[in-house]
């Protein structure tokens, strides 16, 4: 009571790194033995309690493609109602708690998920997803503790900025949570950003219906029990796996639809924005909408490149985590001298990948998400392979006998405009449009508007005016840019992450930008001398 608290800015957590022989090694592996032949029985988390129902959807292995891990118990109408009701009778006293209580709580799982069930979530993401070990840490373990711990160090940093005040009058801003509840949807690919769709929001004092992914449905429900364990209040997150569409059309016409937290691809999203469009003269406020979408990202190389760093990024930032991240670089423009001397290094080290299980730590890729994607991804090569206008240079091979594997696979197109060079596939697919080394601002501009997205992108370059002519020209074509860096990777508190054009909203998640969403503030003007004549001084 009558304290103000800071909350110093935290450093990032540190990412481990599983070397054979390391304690992390061996913990590690003993949490995949304890999950390996459990199928987990996943319900519907209301109020606080489960809910069991009778809808329920069996999720397989990506990589084990018949093997059940889990049984989700999806919510229908009626549950969703129910969570709706639970989030509005929370609402009130989670909202008037302290933010330091509030903080406390978040901090607190932060703390279990770095020591307590840092193996567990970790083992849960590899398993579920399909991730190797490396790409598990930085996801279940590393961002989703970095969300937590900074968000609350946003938190205090926006509820510090205050109006000025003269000496007769006080003014003050009032940082309230917006007045509907938040629906939370997130994507299957990474457990960080569902923990994050639904903590920021609820941080601000809003309270929340999470519908996670189902195809990241065990770490998700680990995080929300660890939630629950840290202390969050029956009611203000709601754990409701469903059908995304019975979601927001329960919410939309309950009237009380406060906002949209959404990660996922660009058309679900223009989805729900035209069905909230459709449904707001019902709704008690302007909902807000919050999207990080798809992306078609970007590198583009030029002459004065330094070549190894170069292989190293195009691999990486394409096929790490089978190039389901939304910002692997899926087109890279490459001039043809360049092209000509990395073609036959690049080649061999993409062949020499290994891919396979998770549980085996020599492989660098695993399996790709489901059969759907599975099919997509296919699509593209086996067009590829009729095609013209394309050819496929590397990998191009597909395997679902045991798990959904394709192998990381280069495409070069002969046009820019070649589909796999437009469209976004969400595989491990890149392809690779070769220019003239005289053409670089021709391409350059060709890249600018190639595609609708615009979410991450990077520059390879040494000259310095080229970096710059480079920035500039792709000014709108990506809202994280990298120069000699790849694609992916953008830590909470370092990179602010988020597209713009197709590719979202761009509220920068691991940023105060994002948590402005969730507020609504009031100005409180408290006058300690009020005018008691109502005529003016020129009047006399
Ligand atoms: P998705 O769009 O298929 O699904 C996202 C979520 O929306 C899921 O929970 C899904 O069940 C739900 N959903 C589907 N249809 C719905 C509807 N009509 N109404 C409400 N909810 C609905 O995406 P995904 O396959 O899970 O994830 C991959 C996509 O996410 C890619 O496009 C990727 O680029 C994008 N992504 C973007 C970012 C970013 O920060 N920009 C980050 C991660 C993923």
């Amino acid at each position: 009571m009558n304290t103000i608290y800071s909350f110093p800015q935290p450093e990032n957590e540190k990412v481990q790194t599983y070397e054979k022989g390391s304690p992390e090694r061996e913990k590690i592996q003993a949490a995949l033995t304890e999950i390996r032949d459990i199928v987990m029985e996943v319900p519907v988390i209301i109020d606080g309690e489960p809910v069991y129902t009778d809808d329920v959807m069996e999720i397989t292995a990506p990589h084990d493609n018949k093997k059940v891990i889990a049984r989700v118990h999806m919510a229908g109408k009626k549950e969703i109602e129910a969570a709706i009701e639970s989030a509005l009778k929370a609402k009130e006293s989670w909202m008037r708690l302290p933010c330091d209580h509030r903080a406390a709580i978040f901090n607190r799982a932060a703390q279990l998920l770095s020591e307590k069930y840092r193996y567990q979530i970790n083992a849960a993401n590899m398993v579920c997803q399909s991730k190797i070990v490396h790409q598990a840490e930085i996801d279940a373990a590393c961002e989703l503790i970095d969300f937590l711990r900074f968000n609350t160090y946003f938190m205090s940093t926006i509820y510090s900025q205050q109006p000025n005040r003269t000496v007769s009058s006080v003014n003050r801003m009032e940082y309230r949570p917006v007045e509907g509840v938040i629906l939370a949807i997130a994507p299957f690919n990474f457990t960080a950003i569902g923990g994050n769709l639904c903590t920021s929001p609820a941080l601000m004092g809003n309270t929340v219906l999470w519908k996670p992914s189902e195809y990241a449905i065990l770490s998700s429900y680990m995080f929300m029990q660890i939630l629950m364990e840290a202390g969050l209040p029956a009611g203000v997150i709601n754990f409701v796996p469903c059908a995304g569409p019975n979601l927001t059309d329960t919410a939309i016409k309950s009237g009380h639809l406060g906002g949209i937290h959404f990660t996922g691809s660009t058309g679900v999203f223009n989805t729900i924005w035209k069905q909230v469009a459709n449904g707001i003269d019902g709704l008690k406020e302007y909902p807000r909408m919050v999207g990080e979408t798809g992306g078609k990202d970007f590198l583009f190389a030029h002459t004065s490149c330094d070549r190894k760093a170069l292989i190293t990024a195009l691999i990486r930032g394409a096929f790490e985590y089978q190039g389901q991240k939304c910002s692997a670089c899926s087109r890279a423009y490459i001039p043809q001298s360049v092209y000509d001397e990395i073609k036959d290094e690049l080649i061999e080290k993409v062949e020499s990948i290994r891919m396979g299980s998770p549980e085996d730590f020599s492989n660098f890729m695993c399996a790709v998400i489901h059969q759907r994607s599975y099919n997509n991804i296919k699509g593209y090569i086996d067009r590829a392979k009729a095609s013209d206008e394309a050819e496929i240079i590397a990998g191009g091979v597909c395997d679902d006998s045991k798990g959904w594997f394709v192998r990381p696979t280069i495409i070069r197109a002969k046009t820019p405009y070649y589909e796999s060079m437009v469209n976004e596939i969400f595989g491990p697919v890149l392809t690779v449009y070769v220019y003239d080394d005289e053409k670089l601002d021709e391409t350059l501009a060709i890249c600018n508007e190639t595609s609708p997205y615009a979410l991450t992108g990077s520059v390879f370059a040494s000259d310095r005016f080229v970096i710059e002519k480079m920035l500039k020209a792709l000014t709108y074509a990506a809202g994280n840019i990298y120069v000699n860096d790849k694609t992916t990777g953008a830590v909470v508190g370092q990179q602010p992450f988020g597209g713009g054009r197709k590719s979202g909203t761009n509220d920068k998640a691991g940023s105060h930008l994002n948590l402005m969403r969730w507020v609504t503030a009031r100005t409180i003007t408290e006058n300690y001398n009020p005018p008691v004549d109502h005529t003016y001084p020129h009047m006399a």
